[in-house]
């Protein structure tokens, strides 16, 4: 007797071209990305949160840097950080050296942790040539203090990037960029509470997939992407099981390897939620698109 399908093959393309994207520490996409037009550059930031939308506003890419995962074996990197520190520092480390990250024009470091400010400071002595900025965010959540700390903070960034394109970001820009991110978050929203619903519709390994393409996608394409995957989820049942619904949590920065949620799922459980990809979610709800941009996502 054969085994019900449980995919069909517009979610198995999906499903692919995004794993392709994943394995793939060489970040290809990108490369591809620059060489369609002169001129082009990327920017790369590491987890939990950066405001991709300067990136974006600039028309740059913005390149979510995640560390090697279980693919990569960390060898120099090791010789940066003293071995009890997590992995994701080192083994960024390790694709700097190794070249595998020349396709950036720039790193972002957000302030989630010692270890990642540090990085940001090894990377500058490392990289001389490249733009690297450490994003500090406030501890202080009043408008008037934390905000204002916040939005010169992008301010920064914004005046960084111009520079590096040769031009003002303009509000224009900001606002239209924040358009496809609100789209981005809405899809990303939309795929997370079809999954909670319907587990089995949309397993865990395949959302987890999905959102890692968004790092190196332009975010154009990945609505695209994510619009393309709920439209084939729903037009198939795929067998419901009697398993477990099961909560993910805690893994802030540092991203779970796919065999780890493959094997979860494997052991008779469906993920409902989790808190992977935080930078996709960090934002909840629409961010205004008619004001000052930086004061909005600065309240956002
Ligand atoms: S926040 Fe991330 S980089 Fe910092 S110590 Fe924790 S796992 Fe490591």
């Amino acid at each position: 007797m054969s085994t019900p399908a449980t995919q069909t093959p517009e979610v198995l393309r999906i499903v692919e071209r995004c794993e392709a994207l994943f394995e793939d520490l060489h970040f290809n996409a990108v490369k591809q990305w620059k060489a369609a037009a002169p001129g082009r550059k990327a920017i790369g930031y590491m987890p939990v949160y950066v405001p991709r939308e300067i990136i974006h506003a600039a028309g740059m890419l913005p390149v979510g840097i995640l560390g090697g995962g279980d693919q990569l074996e960390v060898i120099q990197g090791d010789a940066y950080y003293q071995s009890y520190i997590c992995r994701i520092p080192r083994s960024t480390i390790e694709l700097g050296l190794t070249g595998r990250l020349d396709s950036l024009d720039g790193m972002l470091f957000p302030s989630i942790c010692d270890v990642i400010r540090n990085l940001s400071g090894v990377w500058q002595l490392l990289f001389k040539d490249k733009y690297v900025r450490y994003v500090d965010v406030p501890q202080n959540y009043q408008d008037s203090i934390g905000g204002k700390f916040y939005v010169e903070e992008m301010q920064h960034i914004r005046d960084d990037l111009g520079k590096l394109r040769g031009a003002p970001i303009t509000d224009a820009e900001l606002n239209a960029s924040i358009v496809v991110y609100n789209e981005n978050r809405r899809l990303i929203e939309e795929l997370y509470a079809y999954r909670a619903a319907q587990p089995w519709q949309a397993p865990t390994s395949e959302v987890y997939l999905l959102l890692r393409a968004g790092m190196v996608l332009p975010v154009e394409e990945h609505n695209t992407l994510l619009r393309e995957y709920l439209a084939a989820a729903r037009a198939f049942e795929r067998p419901r099981r009697d398993n477990a619904r099961v909560v993910v949590n805690g893994s802030f920065c540092e991203q779970p390897p796919l065999a780890l949620i493959k094997s979860v799922e494997m052991a008779g459980c469906y993920i409902v939620d989790d808190d992977f990809m935080l930078v996709t979610r960090w934002l909840q709800g629409e961010v205004p698109t008619d004001g000052d941009p930086l004061q909005e996502l600065s309240k956002a």
